[in-house]
This record gives structure tokens, C-alpha cells and sequence, in this order.
């Protein structure tokens, strides 16, 4: 059965919220619920792109760094293998799984900081280790490069490497002092793992910031299109489509040689005495008016094939797709019935608002579109003669169909 359709504009709602959103000053990186996970749609893909693309480099450099093991710490150089070879690279490859089957948000930003803190894990425990042994000192150094990894490779947002960034500096900081590490060493340090961590963070910051912009411009710049694109091929009063859009949509038809056996039926309205309606309840009322029968046609329409079309002021071209004759006057007289069921009041002989309609209906390889359309403009103006209020050529065969197979 035929789906009422939306005609308010695209974007509408949408745009002003971007807007608001450009215009924010204050700094913060939300969005609202809706936008958010839009964003969050827009970047799933590019996030399990950067962390799959990132783990194998991830894992050499990693693993590389067991020569400074071994020729800085080597009493401890067989238990850093195996927490590099049996403990980190195997849970980071799992994460890299994990990720490829494109988790939720949190799955996915969990996995991604658990990457860098399983490393930072592994470094202190063999430094705690060493704790008093002279090279250890250098050893944790390291952390420096796991932060920067953590939080300026991975680039994950920026509340997840906030929390990351404070749990391994948290860390790092308890272990030094729980291996009772002299406080030169302890100050150098903690000074360089807060000011990595800072530094990390703040480049986090800016390019989650620079995400977020680039996917409200473009957000924006696509609403825009699909607006202007609207104003192009729609009617302003009626949201109908116009003559430029039936012109377009008419030659696609005319041009796809499968179509060519389908029945296309075609439907001209026209408002009956709709001038003096105009003379009589101003142009502002006769707008409403056109506006609400404009609805009423749109709603019967079954999918995106068919179309309603302002023809020209108060005439409407319906355009039905593989419909037969008979199902084309079964439509007809069904908007017919429902614009008299409104009961607008109108002046003169007519008591109410009402509609003449003129139906055609026949395959493109019999005749072009052209055709059908002069055939059914034809009906309307006998329907006109008629009396009008009423469906030319097929009322009869329209009741008929009605009472047999209305789709
Ligand atoms: P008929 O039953 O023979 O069709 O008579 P009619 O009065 O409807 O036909 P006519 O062509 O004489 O008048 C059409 C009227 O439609 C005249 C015009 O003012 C009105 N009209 C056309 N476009 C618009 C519009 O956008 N808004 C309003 N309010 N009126 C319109
Ligand atoms: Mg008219
Ligand atoms: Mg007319």
C-alpha cells in the first residue's frame, strides 16, 4: 500500500545543529547524542584502518627494542623475550583481530589503550626488576616513546588517552618509587613523563579537534549540496517535484531499454474553477489549499518510481510506474474521492474543492512518454467538459479494479 512521504527539506534540522556546532568557541570536543554517532559512524572505519596499519610497525620497533634489553639488562633478558614474545606481541595481535571485526567504540578504544600500557607494563616490571642495578636508569626512558605511541600513532580520542596517559604515568611514578630509585633519577623522570605526557596529549587534543571540524565541514558542505540540489528539483510551494526534475527523471525512463514492456501510467490534475477560488479566499488561502492537495497526491505515490510532478499552477502530472490502465484509474479516482472528502469550501457552482483528472497509461514501445502524457492531458479536458470533478477516460473500469484489486 502507498507510504505517506516526508516533504519537509533535507537537512533541515540537521544543518542548524552543524552550524551551532562550527560556531562553538568553547573549546569542548562533544557533540550532541545524534551527531555524535554519526561521527562516530563516519570514523569507525578510519580507526580500525589506523590501528591495523599501525600494529605491524607497532610490533617491530617494539621487539627491536629487546637489544637494549639485552645489552643494558641482560641478567633480565630472558624474561623480557618472553614478556615480549609470549605476553605483548600475542595480546596485541589479539587486539588487532579483535579490532578488524569492527567492534563498538568502546571495545575498539579499550583495546587501542590497552596496546600501549601492556608495553609500559612490561618495561617497568623488568625495571623493577633492575631496580638498583646503575643501567636501569636509562631503561625507563623508554616510556617516553610508549606515550608518544599511545597517544599521538594510535590518535585515539581524546577522553581515552587522557585516562590512558594518567593510569601510565600513575604507574610509572609508583614504580619508581616503589624501587626506591634515587630522587635525581625519580625527578628526571617524572618530569619527562609528564611533559611527554602533556606534550602527547596536547597533539591528541588538536588532532581529535581537526577531526571533528573536517567531519562537520564536510557534513555541512554534503547538507548544502543535497539542499541546493532540492531547490533545484523540487517546487518551493508544494515540495512536489518540478518540471526540471519530471524532464530529467522522464528521459532516464525514456532511456533504460528494460523498462521499455512496463506499463507507465500517467495522471493529469487539475483544481476545477480553482481562479475563482483564488479571487474569492485571496492567493495566501489558495497556497494552503494547493499545498494540501499536493500532500494528498504525494501520499498515495507507492516508492521512489513514482512521481508527482507540479506541472504548472494548479496542475499536477503523477507519473505511475508498472501500473496497468485500469490500477492508474483506480488511483485516480481514489485522489479524486479524497479531495472531495476534504470539503474545502469553494464558491460558485462547486460547493467544494475539487479535482478534474485525465488518466493514460500504455508501454514506452508503443508509444514515447510524450504521447501518453498528451493522451491523458486529452482525457482531462474531456473530464473538464464532463462536468468536471470526475476521471476521464476510466471510471467505470477504475470502480471495477477498485472492487477487485486496488494495490
Ligand atoms: P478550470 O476548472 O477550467 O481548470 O478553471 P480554473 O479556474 O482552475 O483554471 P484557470 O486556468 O482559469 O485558473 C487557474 C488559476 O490557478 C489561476 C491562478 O491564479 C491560479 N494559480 C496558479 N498558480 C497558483 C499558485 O501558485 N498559487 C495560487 N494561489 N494560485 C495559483
Ligand atoms: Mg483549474
Ligand atoms: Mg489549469
Amino acid at each position: 500500500m502507498t507510504q505517506p512521504r516526508a516533504t519537509t527539506k533535507p537537512g533541515a534540522i540537521d544543518r542548524r545543529l552543524i552550524e551551532r556546532c562550527l560556531n562553538d568557541r568553547s573549546g569542548g570536543l562533544g557533540f550532541p547524542p545524534v551527531l555524535e554517532r554519526s561521527y562516530e559512524s563516519y570514523r569507525r572505519e578510519y580507526r580500525a584502518r589506523v590501528m591495523s596499519s599501525t600494529i605491524v610497525p607497532s610490533l617491530l620497533i617494539y621487539n627491536l627494542f629487546l637489544v637494549i634489553d639485552y645489552l643494558l639488562l641482560p641478567s633480565t633478558f630472558a624474561i623480557a623475550l618472553f614478556c615480549h614474545l609470549l605476553v605483548v606481541t600475542p595480546l596485541l595481535l589479539v587486539a588487532d583481530l579483535v579490532v578488524r571485526q569492527r567492534p563498538g567504540l568502546w571495545v575498539r578504544e579499550c583495546l587501542s589503550a590497552s596496546m600501549p600500557l601492556a608495553m609500559a607494563a612490561q618495561l617497568l616490571f623488568i625495571f623493577y626488576l633492575n631496580r638498583g642495578v646503575d643501567n636501569a636508569e636509562h631503561y625507563q626512558y623508554a616510556i617516553s616513546g610508549i606515550l608518544t605511541y599511545a597517544n599521538v600513532n594510535q590518535k585515539p580520542p581524546f577522553r581515552f588517552a587522557l585516562v590512558s596517559t594518567l593510569i601510565l604515568v600513575a604507574g610509572y611514578c609508583s614504580v619508581l618509587v616503589a624501587a626506591h630509585t634515587d630522587f635525581p633519577t625519580l625527578l628526571v623522570g617524572m618530569s619527562l613523563v609528564s611533559g611527554v605526557g602533556y606534550v602527547t596529549l596536547v597533539a591528541n587534543y588538536r588532532m581529535e579537534r581537526d577531526a571533528r571540524y573536517a567531519f562537520l565541514r564536510r557534513t555541512h558542505d554534503r547538507l548544502e549540496y543535497e539542499i541546493s540540489e532540492h531547490a533545484a528539483t523540487h517546487d518551493p510551494l508544494t515540495g512536489l517535484a518540478n518540471r526540471h526534475e519530471f524532464d530529467r527523471r522522464s528521459a532516464r525512463l525514456q532511456a533504460d531499454r528494460r523498462l521499455s514492456n512496463t506499463s507507465i501510467g500517467v495522471l493529469m490534475l487539475d483544481v476545477d474553477n480553482f481562479k475563482a477560488y483564488n479571487d474569492h479566499f485571496g492567493h495566501p488561502a489558495g497556497d494552503a489549499c494547493l499545498k494540501r492537495i499536493a500532500a494528498a497526491i504525494s501520499a498515495q505515490l507507492r516508492n521512489d518510481d513514482d512521481l508527482a510532478v507540479r506541472y504548472g499552477g494548479e496542475e499536477f502530472l503523477v507519473l505511475l510506474f508498472d501500473t496497468t490502465l485500469a490500477d492508474t484509474a483506480v488511483i485516480a479516482e481514489r485522489l479524486r474521492h479524497t479531495i472531495e472528502t476534504f470539503r474545502m469550501p469553494h464558491v460558485q457552482s462547486h460547493t467544494h474543492v475539487t479535482l478534474s483528472i485525465g488518466a493514460a497509461a500504455g508501454r514506452l514501445a508503443d508509444q514515447p512518454l510524450a504521447e501518453l502524457i498528451t493522451r491523458a492531458d486529452a482525457a482531462l479536458y474531456d473530464a473538464k467538459r464532463a462536468g468536471r470533478n470526475q476521471v476521464s477516460p476510466c471510471v467505470e473500469a477504475a470502480h471495477d479494479a477498485s472492487a477487485n484489486a486496488p494495490r
